[in-house]
């Protein structure tokens, strides 16, 4: 079985992006907003921004207390979409139940979007445009390149329709001429869906919902969730993904909780920013179009 371990393909995207950094004139100023002390957010803010210094660019991260309003979180949007200075802005999901997630996706300006959340980013991506694209899928398409797992022809099913993981990957599965089905909690008779699947994505959020049953012999299983199932003697979190350990004897390949999807959402987080950077300065000719491929 091979173990798709993130890591090394994230490892070769920042090589990638500190080599394309070196010769623009300018450094990508990237702007991660938080608000609220959830600590699995703190957490993610501070990954982000600590990788985005180490492989050179710029990046602040404004934090906002739990009680911010929508209106006020809104109008720092709107402060950063007009500031010449900022290439890209994420907002850390979730927000305090007061902000809604979607009135904050439409206020980011699409040009700066390097979550690839909004709307414009989304249809964007449905219909075939250039886009800046959906962090997690994109670092997926990313890591099955790296290990040279082909994606068209072949059957691929994703357990999980949010807009963050299962419609982004969607489409780009079908941009590389997958055969692509989208099972959901409303699916019937799961294991037959699955078991169909060359390629299975799991993001379901539920430690040991993918059984040996439910995978196809030699199947290559991309296992996108993180799920806390109890904390170790060092007082640290232990994460599982969704599969059950004996997946790995079925299995032809399988990422690996912690460190297979994960570090690939940060590595394409960095991508978009230099992507987004280099799109606001006129540069969309030498950008990427499809997904993950290097910054030329
Ligand atoms: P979400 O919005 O809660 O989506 C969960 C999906 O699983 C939904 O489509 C849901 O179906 C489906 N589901 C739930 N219970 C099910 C069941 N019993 N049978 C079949 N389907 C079921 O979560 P998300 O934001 O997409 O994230 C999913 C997981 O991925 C989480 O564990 C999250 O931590 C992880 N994640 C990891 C990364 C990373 O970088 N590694 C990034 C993003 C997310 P319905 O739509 O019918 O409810």
């Amino acid at each position: 079985m091979l173990e798709l371990a993130g890591p090394p393909v994230a490892e070769a995207v920042y090589e990638e992006l500190k080599a394309k950094l070196t010769h623009l004139p300018y450094v990508p100023h990237l702007r991660v907003v938080r608000v609220g002390e959830d600590p699995a957010s703190v957490s993610y803010v501070r990954l982000k921004d600590r990788q985005a210094r180490k492989i050179g660019l710029s990046s602040q991260v404004d934090v906002f207390p739990e009680d911010t309003s929508e209106a006020t979180l809104l109008e720092h949007i709107a402060r950063l979409n007009a500031d010449d200075g900022v290439d890209g802005i994420l907002v850390q999901f979730p927000t305090p139940k007061q902000i809604r997630q979607q009135a904050v996706l439409e206020a980011i300006d699409p040009a700066k979007d390097v979550d690839g959340l909004t709307p414009v980013s989304a249809g964007r991506l449905w219909s075939g445009q250039e886009a800046l694209e959906s962090c997690t899928p994109a670092g997926i398409m990313r890591l099955l390149r790296h290990y040279s797992i082909t994606v068209a022809g072949k059957e691929v099913v994703i357990v999980n329709r949010s807009n963050l993981v299962g419609k982004p990957l969607a489409a780009m599965m079908l941009r590389e001429n997958a055969t692509v089905t989208i099972a959901h909690s409303r699916t019937r008779n799961m294991a037959e869906v699955t078991r169909r699947a060359e390629i299975l994505v799991t993001a379901v959020g539920r430690a040991g919902f993918i059984t040996p049953e439910m995978v196809r012999p030699g199947a290559v299983v991309i296992d996108v969730s993180v799920n806390r199932v109890g904390r170790n003697e060092q007082g640290r979190d232990i994460l599982v993904g969704d599969c059950a350990p004996e997946v790995a004897r079925v299995a032809s390949a399988l990422t690996p909780v912690p460190g297979g999807v994960g570090p690939m959402t940060v590595a394409m987080l960095l991508f978009n920013t230099v992507k987004a950077a280099m799109r606001r300065r006129g540069e969309s000719g030498t950008v990427p179009i499809t997904t993950g491929s290097p910054v030329e």
